[in-house]
């Protein structure tokens, strides 16, 4: 049995697996927000609780926002804040007496369908989070890339490439800058494009298949900015596979249209790279936790 902790902003979820993959049992807590030793206690007493009611131990891996910097091994870049700056790779274990692994939550997403989800088999895959943001994670040959600052596959502050005039400078970004991809491709960037109040989304995919001109534009322009984006990764990783998760993954004509719209920012006569839904949706960064320890190493 593996188990896996996804850390997120609103919910901790842990979940047991077998060396199948099979799912054993999981169980969801509330996040303690703004409180770093609290959710520290939360995520030991969820451990506890699945070892219980499991009747055996394994090994664990956490997911987590953002990721634990290889300079000063504190945690950076988590959107949940009250993280950034803590020692969490050193407290965790601690507490719990054991080793510990941990990754980026895309990370996890990436490792979990390139082991049994829909990347499986393939050599080199980017797996993509678009929802709330825009994250991204590389796995080569069953391993999670993490590179030397711990930020391989986060394309979504890069700035969206091939900028048409109309997407210069680009709207403001919480990072600083402007014309990030993440300010174009979230659920919010799409939003944002549509302009109208309470449209989210799914409302905007919905409209625009039945028709709706104007969410048809937007939709239309969605695309072409994904397969841009998605276009510059495919020349510096050739992935095999590209799986789509979050929220936006759920919209079908991306799967059809992007790969088709990527080919002229590609360097290459054709383009063999897959994009596919993820498989297991929600589950795949608390299963991709759970494959941080491969068989063999628990
Ligand atoms: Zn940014």
């Amino acid at each position: 049995m593996r188990i896996g902790i996804d850390l997120g902003g609103t919910k901790i979820e842990g979940l047991a697996i077998d060396r199948e993959g099979r799912e054993r049992l999981r169980r969801r807590i509330p996040a303690p927000r703004g409180d770093y030793s609290q959710t520290l206690s939360a995520i030991a007493a969820l451990i506890a609780d699945i070892e219980r009611d499991a009747g055996e131990r394994g090994p664990i891996g956490v997911g987590i926002p953002g990721t634990i910097s290889p300079a000063t091994g504190v945690v950076k870049n988590a959107n949940s804040t009250w993280l950034n700056g803590r020692p969490l790779a050193d407290d965790l274990p601690r507490l719990l007496g054991r080793p510990v692994r941990f990754a980026n939550d895309a990370n996890c997403f990436a490792l979990s369908e390139a082991t049994d989800g829909a990347a499986a088999g393939a050599s080199i895959v980017f797996g993509v989070i678009l929802g709330t943001g825009t994250g991204g994670g590389v796995v080569v040959d069953g391993r999670v890339l993490t590179g030397v600052n711990a930020i391989a596959g986060e394309w979504g502050h890069n700035p969206l490439p091939a900028p048409r005039d109309d997407e210069r400078p680009g709207p403001a970004c919480y990072c600083g800058r402007s014309g990030c991809i993440e300010t174009f491709l979230s659920g919010a960037g799409l939003a944002r494009d549509f302009g109208q109040a309470g449209a989210d989304a799914a409302d905007i995919a919905t409209r625009a298949a039945a028709g709706e001109a104007s969410a048809g534009v937007v939709m239309a322009r969605y695309e072409d900015r994904l397969a841009r984006a998605l276009g510059s990764i495919i020349n510096v990783l050739d992935p095999d596979v590209i799986v789509l998760g979050g929220g936006l993954s759920n919209i079908e004509r991306l799967y059809a249209n992007v790969p088709r719209l990527w080919t002229p920012y590609v360097f290459s006569d054709r383009v063999d790279t897959r994009l596919v839904r993820a498989k297991y949706g929600d589950s795949s960064g608390v299963r991709g936790a759970a494959w941080l320890w491969e068989a063999g190493d628990g």
